[in-house]
């Protein structure tokens, strides 16, 4: 029986593992070890019950009561706080989903690593904030990390044996978000409702919102360098409003391979799920009679300035990407907490990574978790610095 293990289990891509934990068998099928989540305690207790997990944890230690309330009588342990996350993801399991929002999913995923596990890496903020950290740690300890992201997956996919150097382009897709039709001048007054609909995917409120202003491709761009090794200037971007292709492999001899599916995550879920093995998934087919038509357009880096300061982070290396996914997250903090404007969004990213770029330390990649974190706390400090002197314009 294989062993699974998911780190922010209540959330969107949680709940699609669970579906498919659910749907090929249960507990009968797998013995799960860990489940986590943050405030949906009922929820979380519910999953439990229903995979017979040995251990749920919570997120917030003021919820360890309720949740060992929620499970009275079910068996299953309970504990809370984020180093009681770091020790679950300590506990043997076969496969482990990395599905928490943010920098927060970083330590119990590199725990994983250490431990020599297999990691399904939905959490892309690992990469971008600690992308060598977290590779370097899976080398070291021949631990193996499967991507989750739906473009990574495409890509894994797409390349499947071969040679890297023959790879002279690969392009990951964007939606466009919930503004790529809206007329520039009114993207500044986007409120936080507008910017959490999604055209085509269902998923967390974040990265809905990061879909919107283009951080969510700008993420995934440094995600394909640090994954793959693909040097910056062959990772492309393509705006393609269906989101049906989720990613492209162009090859030196002018062949590309792309990968096609339903906007549906348990397709790249279920496939980390069952690596190297296929099996039959509970997805959507794809009818592309019906669809008729795929469309696609070049980005505009006016509309979207997150590209252009993905480029530019790829390029410095170091410390920027933590302080680009750090203050991302504070910027998008502020924008929901309505102190800045959804505009502001890529200023406050911007700032910060100028404001920091002066210390000496900043072009030396963070060698380990503390020195990660504290750029990330650097970063949003500085975010909310500018948020704060620019609040009432
Ligand atoms: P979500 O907000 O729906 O769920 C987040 C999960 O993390 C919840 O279980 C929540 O309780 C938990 N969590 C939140 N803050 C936490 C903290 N500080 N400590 C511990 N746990 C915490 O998010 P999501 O949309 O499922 O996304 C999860 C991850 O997967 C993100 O990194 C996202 O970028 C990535 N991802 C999501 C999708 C998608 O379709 N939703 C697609 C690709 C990649
Ligand atoms: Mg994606």
């Amino acid at each position: 029986m294989r062993s699974v293990s998911i780190f922010g289990a209540t959330g969107s891509i949680g709940e699609s593992a669970f579906d498919l934990l659910m749907q090929s068998g249960g507990p009968e099928t797998w013995r799960v070890v860990a489940l986590s989540g943050g405030r949906n305690i009922a929820r979380l207790a519910e999953m439990a019950r229903g995979l017979r997990a040995e251990i749920a944890v919570t997120a917030y230690p003021e919820l360890a009561e309720d949740l060992e309330a929620a499970l009275a009588g079910s068996g299953i342990s309970s504990a809370a706080g984020p180093q009681a996350i770091v020790e679950a993801a300590e506990m043997d399991a076969d496969w482990t989903l990395s599905a928490i929002v943010g920098a927060a999913g970083l330590p119990p995923g590199l725990r994983v690593l250490e431990r020599g596990g297999t990691l399904a890496l939905a959490n892309k903020e690992s990469l971008v904030a600690a992308g060598r950290l977290v590779m370097g740690t899976a080398s070291r300890n021949n631990a193996r990390i499967l991507p989750v992201d739906s473009e990574h997956s495409a890509i894994f996919q797409s390349i499947g044996s071969d040679n890297l150097e023959n790879i002279e382009s690969v392009t990951i897709t964007a939606s466009g978000g919930a503004f790529r039709d809206w007329p520039l001048e009114k993207l500044a007054e986007a409120t936080v409702e507008q910017a959490s609909t999604h055209p085509n995917w269902a998923m967390g409120q974040r990265i809905t919102i990061d879909s919107a202003s283009m951080f969510n491709k700008s993420l995934e761009i440094i995600e394909t360098q640090e994954f793959f090794r693909i040097s910056p200037e062959k990772i492309r971007v393509l705006i393609h409003p269906e989101s049906i292709i989720h990613a492209m492999v162009t090859h030196c001899d002018g062949g590309s391979i792309a990968h096609l599916g339903a906007p549906d995550m348990r397709h790249a879920i279920g496939y980390a799920l069952h690596w190297p093995e296929r099996v039959e998934l509970p997805v959507p087919k794809l009818d592309l009679a019906a669809l008729g038509s795929l469309t696609f357009r070049a980005p505009d880096e006016t509309r979207w300035p997150a590209l252009r300061l993905a480029r530019e982070v790829m390029q410095v290396g170091g410390a920027a990407g933590a302080v680009l996914n750090g203050a991302k997250e504070q910027a998008l903090d502020d924008f929901l907490a309505g102190r800045i404007r959804f505009t502001d969004m890529s200023a406050a990213v911007e700032f910060a990574l100028d404001d920091l770029t002066s210390d000496r330390s900043f072009s030396t990649s963070p060698a380990d978790l503390a020195t990660v974190l504290d750029w990330d706390q650097r970063a949003r400090q500085s975010a909310a610095a500018w948020a704060a002197g620019n609040r009432g314009r």
